[in-house]
């Protein structure tokens, strides 16, 4: 093991003069390293040298054993030189360094013995003079810069006094890591703060020194560490790169790690300034999103499908359930008074895992401001970001519903009203029609008389149709059930129709051989509805068609004309109450748009199903289907036919 004076230096060079020469980094060290340390061998304390000054190197490092060599070298270059070295490390580093030193040579134990190196924990030291985040630059400069001025004096514990040759303390190596720790720490002010006072304890210390900080590269990656890393660079006297830039051994090869790193920055520069852009764009529309949804007059809500909580929920929703936004959030949703149980809530996620959408109608009674809410609630589950996601659309609906009463009471009222006047107008025709008959009167009067009447038919359909599109709104239209042969319905009400109209033939197909139960004249009324539709709807042509059909279970009917048609957007509204399709270049057609609702709920009030296949231009095919009875022998038939007329009767 050499001693730690052994071996001396060559030159008196910094690694700023060695880079300025091209020479920054050592090549391969003679102990034969993996790594390339700058030539820290080469920097001496050993020549008189009365100008000597103290230095404030920052090494940057991304492996530790990298660090272990640059600083082991640093060190040893001290302890040959004579010089006392001080280093203040993490257990961890102190523990490398000291294996690093060793196997280099240096009997450490001697040189510790003699005051000649000491290793101090960094975390340790750090807290003798700063409390909290506070440095205390006082007890700064009395703890380290005490402890530097002893041992350039060779006044440490031990220590030999090997002052130089012409009497010059000998130049201390402090290595030191509490600058690294700070930043570690989430701290990088102190960090600077701390090189500041390192840098103000070199000026005021008649004793110069070597003093080498080192920062791991990971700790200063990032856009947001650029501003920072340029002070501490500003804050030493030499930075010596990372490995990554040391470890190259030609001019050449740095020189093209040099352009490397240009175009690398250039490029990083630039994707920074788009993701700037990116960011910038992004909180635009988050903003613009936030005031939509805070503006919002309408309830939002958004919610975790898996934690069944509520993530989001804007303040008009809020105030409609007595609550605030914050308040709001993370609870689970069947408490918010949405739901009457818990059963209902996960009923509503059901739906919604299996369709996507669902719809729901509550009532909400405000503890906030008294008032009880119709509220339309439509849910949509979606994913965003790799996570399912539900958002729901709340709707005060209350003066909407009571409107659409209003309207209701007012059908209902005007075609009560109405149904007088015109029940006497169609009787006193009748009669006058009878009279006139008698009395011979001239052919054109008596025309007159039949549109009066014809007129007044229509009028009284109408009337008939809006009393029972409120019938049906209040539940009171009346069914009189009866078990009969569809059939011979069908037959009927087609001679009754073809009878009325001369434009088309109406043709019918097939049979269902059927017995249905269930009121005959509203089913005769929807077949009819079907029929003067058809008829209404195909100007261009003469026929409809109607299919008669079965299974064992259902009867169906189907009315094909060849008409206009019903473009598929329409489809699916074209049974609600007052819709009408309208397309401009076919212009109007008369009606109120209630015959098909009123079909509809007809169908199926006796459990069958009422639906189209059409297209627009290529005419429609209306079908109806209800469950058939099972036949019954003649004597039970008329039996049945018996208790069906007791059950009319009643
Ligand atoms: P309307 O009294 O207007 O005929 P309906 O309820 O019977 O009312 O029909 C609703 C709407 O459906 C009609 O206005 C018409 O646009 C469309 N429609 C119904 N039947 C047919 C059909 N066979 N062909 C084309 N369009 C039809």
């Amino acid at each position: 093991m050499r001693p730690a004076m052994v071996g001396l230096v060559c030159a008196d060079r910094w690694p700023v003069d060695a880079a300025r020469n091209g020479d920054i980094s050592g090549g391969e060290s003679d102990s034969g390293r993996m790594t390339n340390a700058p030539h820290w061998g080469t920097i001496s304390s050993s020549a008189p040298e009365p100008s000597r000054q103290s230095q404030h190197v920052v090494q940057f490092y991304e492996a530790d054993e990298f660090l272990a060599d640059s600083v082991g070298d640093f060190l040893s270059a001290g302890l040959d030189a004579g010089a006392p070295c001080i280093v203040i490390a993490t257990p961890a580093h102190r523990a490398d360094l000291e294996r690093r030193l060793v196997a280099d040579g240096l009997d450490l134990a001697t040189a510790q013995a003699h005051g000649d190196y000491r290793a101090l924990d960094a975390a340790e030291t750090l807290a003798t003079f700063m409390s909290g985040d506070t440095l205390d630059a006082a007890r700064f400069a009395e703890v380290i810069g005490g402890m530097i001025g002893r041992a350039a004096q060779g006044h440490e514990q031990g220590q030999q006094s090997r002052r130089g040759q012409q009497g010059q303390a000998r130049q201390p190596h402090v290595f030191g890591e509490m600058v690294a720790l700070l930043w570690e720490d989430g701290r990088p002010s102190s960090a600077i703060e701390l090189e500041a006072l390192w840098n103000e304890l070199s000026a005021s210390l008649p004793y110069p020194f070597l003093l080498c900080c080192a920062y791991p590269m990971r700790l200063l990656a990032g856009e947001a560490n650029a501003e920072q890393f340029a002070t501490i660079c500003r804050s030493h006297s030499h930075v010596i790169p990372d490995e990554s830039y040391s470890a190259l051994t030609t001019t050449d090869a740095r020189t093209r790690a040099v352009t490397r790193l240009q175009q690398k920055a250039a490029s990083l520069e630039a994707e920074i300034a788009e993701r700037k852009q990116a960011e910038e764009r992004l909180r635009i529309s988050e903003n613009r999103y936030r005031r939509l949804f805070e503006a919002s007059t309408d309830g939002l809500l958004m919610v975790d499908p898996d934690a069944q909580t509520v993530i989001e929920a804007n303040a008009v929703l809020a105030t409609w359930l007595g609550s605030t936004p914050a308040r709001l959030q993370g609870v689970e949703l069947w408490q918010t008074s949405l739901f009457p149980s818990r059963a209902a809530m996960l009923e509503l996620l059901r739906e919604l895992e299996e369709q996507r959408i669902a719809r729901r109608d509550v009532v909400l009674a405000s503890a906030e401001d008294g008032q009880v809410r119709s509220i339309e609630f439509v849910s949509t589950r979606f994913r965003a970001n790799g996570h399912d996601i539900i958002q729901c659309n709340l709707r005060d609906v209350t003066e909407r519903n009571q409107l659409e009463a209003r309207k209701n009471a007012f059908i209902s009222m005007a075609s009560h009203e109405l149904k007088t006047p015109v029940t006497s107008l169609k009787g006193f025709t009748q009669l006058l029609q009878r009279r006139l008959q008698r009395q011979q009167v001239d052919p054109q009067t008596m025309l007159f008389l039949d549109r009066m009447d014809a007129q007044l038919n229509k009028l009284t359909g109408l009337i008939s149709d809006l009393l029972d599109v409120s019938k049906m709104q209040e539940g009171t239209l009346p069914y009189r059930e009866t078990r009969f042969d569809l059939d011979e319905l069908a037959r009927e009400t087609i001679e009754n129709v073809q009878a009325a109209i001369t434009t088309h033939q109406v043709r019918i197909e097939g049979a269902t051989g059927a017995q249905v139960s269930g009121d005959r004249d509203r089913l005769g009324q929807v077949l009819i509805n079907l029929l003067t539709n058809a008829v209404k709807y195909s100007p261009g042509a003469d026929t409809v068609v109607v299919r008669l059909s079965a299974d064992q279970q259902w009867a169906e009917v189907a009315v094909q004309d060849f008409g206009i048609g019903i473009a598929e957007r329409h489809h699916q509204r074209i049974f609600e109450q007052f819709y009408q399709v309208v397309e401009p270049q076919e212009g109007g057609y008369p009606g109120l748009g209630i015959g098909l609702y009123i079909a509809h709920t007809l169908v199926e009030r006796h459990g069958g199903r009422l639906w189209l296949e059409s297209r627009k231009g290529a005419g429609s095919t209306f079908h109806f289907s209800l469950p058939t009875l099972p036949h019954l022998s003649p004597a039970v038939e008329e039996s049945s036919v018996i208790a069906e007329h007791a059950e009319v009767a009643q």
